[in-house]
């Protein structure tokens, strides 16, 4: 399996390219627009096919490169289904295995970061790859202030969903603000204040607590992604 993580700097963004050795198929989860040259790049550097380009949610930092994607490789888009996407070719259903060449994505329905949040699951020769967008962040979570989030759905896909993986299960988040690039599930269990709150009302009232500010590009973004990526 061949896996890329990039980053965006101006959103701390991480978008992930996996692809199929043998098939040489990929597809690549939370694209960025204005990184889209750098995947055409790399994906031709690598041999790769862009089969799907699919988003974690709905972002509210960054714009999505969905719909360039779809226009410059043929690939086909996913997001998820409840935030009225007309654009995506396709809406995103809990369970359902998306499939790259030999490999296959699992998708979770886990809402609390959003009301469209998904994680993507990948498990290839016994290792375990869980790509988790802003519902379990490196020693954090996503916020749940905005976007229909909701901190009581989140600490329950947190516990009932993304803590359920083995403890060896990589996890891959979809930003990083200090420049860590993974963590497992393990470490996470072990060491992310979030998850050790003692109790859901605990976890709520710490989610209500926090008066972060909207991040920057918000307003553009939304809607923006609404629409595939069309500024
Ligand atoms: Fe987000």
């Amino acid at each position: 399996m061949i896996l890329r993580q990039l980053f965006d700097r101006d959103s701390y963004t991480y978008s992930y390219l996996v692809g199929d050795e043998k098939t040489r198929i990929a597809l690549i989860i939370d694209p960025v627009l204005d990184q889209v040259q750098r995947y055409l790049q790399l994906l031709d550097e690598l041999g790769l096919a862009l089969r799907a380009a699919i988003d974690t949610h709905v972002h509210a930092d960054h714009i999505t490169a969905l719909g360039d994607l779809r226009k410059l490789t043929g690939c086909d888009t996913y997001l998820g289904n409840r935030g009225d996407i007309e654009c995506a070719d396709q809406g995103l259903v809990d369970g359902q295995v998306i499939a790259i060449g030999d490999l296959s994505l699992k998708v979770l329905f886990t809402p609390g970061h959003t009301d469209d949040s998904y994680c993507f699951y990948i498990e290839h020769q016994a290792r375990r790859y869980l790509f988790t967008g802003d519902t379990l962040l490196i020693r954090g979570s996503g916020r749940t202030d905005f976007q229909n989030g909701d901190p009581k759905a989140l600490y329950e896909s947190l516990h009932n969903i993304v803590l359920a993986f083995p403890d060896d299960t990589v996890v891959y988040p979809g930003h990083d603000y200090k420049g860590w690039t993974r963590s497992t599930i393990a470490e996470e269990k072990a060491h992310n204040p979030r998850l050790k709150l003692p109790s859901k009302a605990a976890f709520v009232a710490h989610m209500n607590s926090l008066k972060l500010p909207d991040p920057k590009w918000m307003d553009l973004a939304v809607p923006a992604n609404r629409g595939c990526g069309k500024v």
